[in-house]
């Protein structure tokens, strides 16, 4: 976790220094003010968080008796959090009925980290002691089912794959079907997530729900998101949302270039909360996602 921290700590660093520094400032006129909400649409808070967040800030300034850097630190931290929200529900649930794994459909723009997460969630099933069965249903991307293959070998889960080009759908029932046959806990379908035409999309990811469903209950759908594309990836999730409904946010890529403030703008753009993290192209790099550890990281 300290290891976790640390990545997450390099790569957003650019928002807390200069916030602090800037409300530190012995006048806070409006260019400061201005300053500040620059600071944090440049970290991808986004513009209606941004705006709220300026406000709360200016109110609570006012009436700070110091304003010692211990102060501004801790009054930041509290307006982050809240936010981010500490009172979500945050749990990747995997529990469906008693002869029924438990589903999760994992979705998403292509590139964005899907196969890569649906693989990771499957190691920390595993690690955890559930059977895990994944279904390879991007069948859009060629080499999508041999790379959730080679994950599903690597972490010891079977991988339930169709032909090159077939049917979402019908490898999505076959996965769960097979779940269900084997007394698996927990099936992981990998979709694809081509998105040029919102019908299309809504077609196939609708009809891989139905089909699913006739064996139980979806447990999850969690979308799939590169913070590193920030407020264009901000758009491509809405498209997702209007399709489905979403009931996770997994946010990638956070290790690299990604500015942290993308988390606020994502739940509140979609309202529905982050629950895991990726850091990293490792089997180990998937992390729960802790609004504490990560506004502590924010701010730096
Ligand atoms: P998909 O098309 O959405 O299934 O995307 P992939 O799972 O194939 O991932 C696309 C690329 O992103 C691959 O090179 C992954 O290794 C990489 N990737 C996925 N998640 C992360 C992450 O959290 N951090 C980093 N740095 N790379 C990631």
């Amino acid at each position: 976790l300290v290891r976790l921290r640390a990545r997450l700590a390099r790569s957003q660093n650019s928002l807390g220094k200069g916030l602090l520094t800037l409300l530190s400032r012995e006048h806070l006129d409006e260019d400061t003010w201005e300053e500040i909400e620059e600071t944090l649409l440049i970290a991808d808070v986004g513009v209606v968080p941004t705006q709220e967040l300026v406000e709360r800030l200016r109110e609570r300034v006012k009436v700070l008796g110091t304003r010692t850097p211990a102060d501004l630190r801790a009054l930041l931290k509290e307006e982050l959090l809240t936010l981010v929200g500490t009172d979500l529900d945050r749990v990747v649930k995997t529990e469906s009925g008693e002869d029924t794994p438990g589903v999760i459909m994992v979705v998403g723009v292509n590139g964005t980290g899907k196969t890569t997460t649906t693989g990771k969630l499957a190691r920390v099933l595993v690690a955890d002691g559930r059977s895990v069965v994944l279904g390879a249903a991007d069948t859009f991307r060629a080499a999508a089912a041999d790379q959730l293959q080679t994950w599903g070998e690597r972490v010891g889960a079977r991988t339930v794959r169709g032909p090159e080009g077939g049917d979402p759908a019908s490898i999505a029932y076959d996965a769960v079907k097979e779940g269900i046959a084997e007394g698996a806990d927990v099936v992981l379908i990998d979709t694809a997530g081509r998105l040029h035409t919102k019908t299309g999309l809504m077609d196939e990811l609708g009809k891989v729900k139905r089909v699913v469903e006739k064996h139980g209950p979806l447990d999850e759908i969690l979308l799939v998101l590169d913070a590193t594309t920030g407020q264009n990836g901000l758009t491509q999730a809405r498209v997702f949302a209007e399709v489905v409904d979403i009931t996770g946010i997994v946010l990638t890529k956070l290790d690299g270039t990604a500015k942290g403030g993308i988390v606020v703008a994502v739940q509140r753009e979609l309202g529905v909360p982050v629950k895991l993290v990726g850091l990293g192209e490792g089997a180990d790099d998937l992390a729960p996602f802790e609004p504490e550890a990560f506004v502590d990281a924010l701010i730096g």
